[in-house]
């Protein structure tokens, strides 16, 4: 049998571009602007912006273009006060015109014979480059182009570039330079050195303000000695809509994530690619994990130098096992971030439209664990869920709650207290079911069990929306 030869493989072809982004260094350069009106003033201050000395031509100058004269961003920007000419455009980096017609085709033409990048205002077709739309976080800059179909889709896409990177993301990236020197002084070319970067990285992308010089230490240790960190973060109730920025940039960042049932693919979704996923909680009605193997798991991983992330349904801290995690990690040394979510039972609130306060029947509210670790009903103070101005929301309640019904009643709840029963709030398979508490045990008895659900009670939950409530029990509960 003949051998074979390894075949060194290249990775496939690209894709075809509509347009090639480049990024002009026009500080100190010159640059041609010709146009009537305000047209101009916007495009010169872009560019001045970018350090360009911009000679602004035009017969009609403005207030607007007299100001930016007198207080250009950077750079500078000058009036000549007559129509532009050939050789004006000699030397020049850029040329932008504010022009219509045949003034815009000559001075295309013109620029062209100049060996000068030409752009016109609002015509794409005949310009030799274009703006894209910017997300301005300098050094960092971010470019976004539709070549010119859909400036709209444009728009969008910064708005949520703009929420993504936080502003202080400027003040981190300004100072990769010093931290440069640190970090290859320490570590040499390869995976370690690669490593330090991308948590530098990750912690500019996740930062909320510039770095102190706190922050900055901790890079520089980092470098030192890698070491892992653990991250409790709460995914909401269910709607990926629902996740915190922080969240977002949690699971962005992440080596691996150890998630809960309740936690949505969609959700998942959102995370970093290169993520690993290990599903910890009880799947579906099979065997659940022990949360010793996953405190164990946890800081293993952990010290192994990765970036855990723990996902956990609605808040981390409401019936989320966080203390226990906490302190494991705490006990072995490992840095421990809680990154709070939205519990069930206010996305259930919002999509309800049922307040779960209100000052004339509603002062106090209570969440309640509907069972113990054994899977009985808890033993607890019920005379607080009989009390007259209160709202009582039980999770993990649905498959105990008709044995604690009677101790309910017993404690001086009346029958007819409205109460309400919400699976799978905030997702597209959301059931919701009203009746006075009484009927509950049945009700809840026509609800698929694998789902999460709510049950709240109390007078506070009388009066609000219940035609959306209804409608909702008519259709989806037939
Ligand atoms: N930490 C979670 C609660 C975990 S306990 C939080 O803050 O929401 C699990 C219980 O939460 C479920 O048994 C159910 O009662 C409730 N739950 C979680 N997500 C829910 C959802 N989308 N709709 C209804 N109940 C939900």
């Amino acid at each position: 049998m003949r051998d074979v030869q390894p075949i060194e493989t290249r990775p496939a072809r690209m894709r075809a571009l509509a347009v090639l982004p480049v990024f002009f260094a026009l500080q100190g350069r010159r640059v041609v602007v010709a146009g009537a009106d305000d047209g101009p003033v916007w495009k010169a201050e872009l560019l001045a912006a970018a350090g360009a000395h911009v000679d602004v031509f035009t017969t009609a100058r403005s207030a607007d273009l007299d100001a930016l004269c007198h207080s250009p961003p950077a750079g500078s920007v000058r009036i000549i006060e007559r129509e532009w000419q050939a050789d004006d455009l000699d030397g020049a980096a850029l040329a932008v015109g504010a022009l219509a017609g045949d003034a815009a085709q000559v001075f295309v033409a013109a620029a062209r014979q100049h060996g000068v990048p030409v752009n016109i205002v609002d015509m794409p077709d005949i310009s030799t480059f274009s703006f894209g739309t910017i997300v301005n976080r300098s050094p960092v800059v971010v470019g976004i182009s539709t070549a010119g179909v859909a400036p709209v889709l444009g728009q969008a896409i910064r708005a949520k570039s703009e929420a993504l990177l936080h502003p202080a993301l400027s003040a981190w990236a300004a100072t990769a330079k010093h931290v440069r020197a640190k970090i290859n002084a320490r570590l040499a070319m390869g995976p370690a050195r690669r490593h330090a970067w991308r948590r530098f990285a990750d912690q500019a992308l996740a930062a909320r303000a510039p770095p102190t010089h706190a922050d900055l230490s901790a890079v520089e240790r980092t470098a030192a000695s890698p070491g892992g960190s653990v991250a409790l973060v709460g995914a909401g109730p269910g709607d990926p809509e629902l996740l915190t920025l922080k969240a977002l940039r949690a699971l962005q960042s992440a080596d691996i994530i150890l998630y809960d049932r309740l936690v949505s693919p969609e959700i998942l979704e959102l995370a970093r690619r290169e993520a690993r996923r290990m599903l910890v909680g009880k799947a579906g009605n099979g065997p659940r994990c022990r949360q010793d193997d996953i405190n164990a798991l946890m800081v293993k991983l952990a010290r192994d130098g990765q970036r855990v992330v723990r996902l956990k349904g609605g808040d981390p801290m409401v019936f989320g096992r966080a203390a226990e995690e906490i302190e494991i990690c705490g006990a072995a040394g490992i840095p421990v971030e809680v990154v709070p979510g939205i519990t069930a039972a206010l996305g259930a609130a919002a999509e309800l439209q049922v307040p779960l306060t209100d000052r004339r029947r509603a002062r106090r509210l209570q969440f309640i664990t509907g069972h113990t670790e054994s899977g009985e009903p808890p033993a607890c103070n019920w005379a607080s869920v009989a009390d007259p101005q209160t709202v009582t929301v039980f999770y993990m309640g649905a498959g105990t709650f008709g044995r604690m019904l009677p101790e309910l009643i017993a404690a001086g709840l009346p029958p007819a207290t409205p109460a309400l029963a919400v699976s799978s709030a905030t997702t597209p398979r959301s059931i919701h079911v009203r009746c006075a508490v009484c009927d509950l045990p049945a009700a809840l008895e026509r609800l698929d069990r694998s789902a999460p659900c709510l049950i709240m009670l109390g007078n506070g939950l009388a009066g609000a929306n219940e035609e959306a409530v209804r409608i909702d029990t008519a259709c989806r509960l037939g």
